[in-house]
């Protein structure tokens, strides 16, 4: 009996560590191979996060003050027209398709118009157009104010995100345009100007959501809000059901958060989805901003997915346990919005991650899923991660990507960077964009420029005037990046 209780323990704990090994080996040797800096632009080069668009540039150093760095845009733009010089402007260079470089032109590096104001309201923020949301968040959250809608990481310029006419898991919630009250703008002349709903109309919602292509935008009065706290809850579901879990999980939350991820391991591509949503509670109690949590453990995590199925695997069940043990637990929403990139970005050397998004409305999803269901397993990419957003309706920006009411799925994939992978990308990325038009979506356009210029005016159709009216306002096509030389 002795003996049999001795066996039965051995071979428990055979077992236990069996189950331990595996994944604490696999996760040890994640993290001692994860490189960092691994920067390999050539002197005089800028690239952009696609690591993939490495182009000579000319980078004038700009003044620190910010009423001085104004005027020295202002003269640049001035000489620049005169020499017929392109330019193009870059906040943190996010975007992947080189929105932010024209090759043998000026790049103006915004960084150093960083200002901050809060009205004596408390709810109109005047920032300058370089600064990164890292920076934004721990001033407002000194002054108990928080950002309204913004991506849902804070590593990005508030130039570059209204340039792009960002969104974020702020949910039931248009893009950050609709918190956009005005901003002054450096047009092709040289002038600064103001632009608001009534002032400049037209080159406000020309310039929002612009890419940079109708001046430099030198600083934005936001709306703000309160920061509050949050509770987080979260559903696993089945993504066919994605609509109506939503509806009946998250609804009409309002001023609440929430996105979807869904399973994307080999075996049961796309089956599951967990919803998480944070809602509003009526605390007074803020909890102070802090560094993120387990941040070395989930990027480990994160990192262990790539070109492995067994990592994505092992993502997704501690995704699904972290959702569990995390219940009821409750975060301001500074915090919320408080994390960088590097949590999950590619850092090794030969490699990048690649982001798309496909806008849907509402009564396509199941559509959706099910032919993304069908293209992505057939390709060679790997697929690391698939996030949900929902959106509101756009009624300020000219090119729109959300005129009615979509959802975001955000995907990003782990790319080799030679030219065989570029090629499947190119193929893939294609059939995605035909899908989401089959479903009358958009693609998201800060990405890479896979798209044709066919498929660009199917999506946005109003493309060909918006690149009538680039012209109009800038006749000498003063203001230039890759983007605007593919699709004009
Ligand atoms: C890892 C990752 C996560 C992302 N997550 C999200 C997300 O959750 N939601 C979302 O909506 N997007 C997301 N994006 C896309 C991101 O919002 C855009 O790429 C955004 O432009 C990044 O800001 P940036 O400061 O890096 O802009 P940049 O890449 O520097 O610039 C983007 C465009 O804006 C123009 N621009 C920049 N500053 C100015 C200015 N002052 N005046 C005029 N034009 C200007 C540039 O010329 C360029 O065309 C993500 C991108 C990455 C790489």
């Amino acid at each position: 009996m002795k003996h049999t209780l001795k066996k039965g323990l051995l071979f428990f704990l055979i077992i236990l560590l069996l189950f331990i090994a595996r994944p604490a080996f696999f996760l040890l040797n994640t993290y001692y191979n994860d490189k960092h800096n691994t920067s390999t632009t050539r002197q005089g080069y800028i690239n952009d996060a696609s690591r993939l668009n490495e182009t000579k540039v000319e980078e004038i150093p700009l003044k620190k003050d910010s009423a001085e760095m104004i005027q020295q845009i202002i003269e640049l733009i001035k000489q620049a027209g005169k020499e017929n010089k392109k330019i193009s402007i870059a906040g943190a260079r996010h975007s992947m398709g080189g929105h932010t470089l024209t090759a043998a032109g000026i790049m103006l590096n915004m960084s150093n118009l960083n200002f901050m104001k809060l009205d004596s309201t408390g709810d109109i923020l005047t920032v300058g157009a370089g600064a990164l949301w890292s920076q934004v968040i721990p001033f407002l959250d000194k002054q108990g104010k928080s950002v309204l809608v913004m991506q849902s990481n804070n590593s990005f310029s508030v130039g570059g995100s209204v340039s792009v006419n960002c969104h974020g898991w702020q949910v039931n919630s248009p893009p950050i345009a609709a918190t956009v009250e005005s901003f002054r703008l450096i047009d092709a002349k040289g002038q600064l100007l103001n632009c608001s709903r009534t002032e400049n109309a037209a080159l406000f919602s020309l310039a929002l959501g612009g890419y940079g292509l109708f001046g430099v935008i030198a600083d934005v009065n936001l709306r703000v809000t309160d920061n509050k706290m949050y509770k987080i809850s979260s559903k696993k579901i089945l993504s066919k059901d994605y609509r109506s879990a939503f509806d009946a999980f998250v609804g009409k939350e309002k001023n609440g958060m929430a996105y979807g991820r869904i399973n994307v391991t080999k075996q049961n591509f796309m089956e599951e989805a967990i919803i998480t949503k944070f809602t509003l509670i009526d605390s007074k109690t803020i909890k102070p901003l802090e560094a993120g949590s387990f941040q070395k453990l989930r990027r480990t995590v994160f990192r262990g997915s790539a070109k492995s199925d067994y990592g994505k695997k092992l993502r997704w069940s501690a995704e699904k346990f972290s959702s569990k043990i995390i219940q009821g637990k409750t975060f301001s929403r500074n915090q919320l919005q408080n994390e960088g990139v590097e949590v999950f970005e590619n850092t090794q050397p030969g490699y990048t991650d690649i982001l798309h998004e496909y806008f849907i409305l509402k009564d396509n999803l199941s559509k959706f899923i099910e032919g993304t269901r069908k293209i992505i397993p057939a390709a060679k990419v790997d697929l690391l991660n698939i996030t949900v957003r929902n959106v509101k309706a756009d009624t300020d920006v000219y090119l729109a990507y959300a005129n009615e009411e979509v959802f975001g799925f955000v995907m990003l994939f782990n790319q080799a960077t030679d030219s065989l992978a570029e090629k499947e990308m190119i193929l893939v990325t294609q059939q995605l964009i035909d899908l989401a038009i089959n479903c009358k979506g958009k693609y998201y356009l800060p990405y890479r420029l896979h798209a044709t210029k066919d498929q660009m005016i199917k999506a946005y159709p109003n493309a060909k005037d918006f690149f009538i009216l680039k012209k109009n306002y800038d006749p000498q096509e003063l203001f230039q990046n890759k983007f605007y030389q593919k699709y004009k």
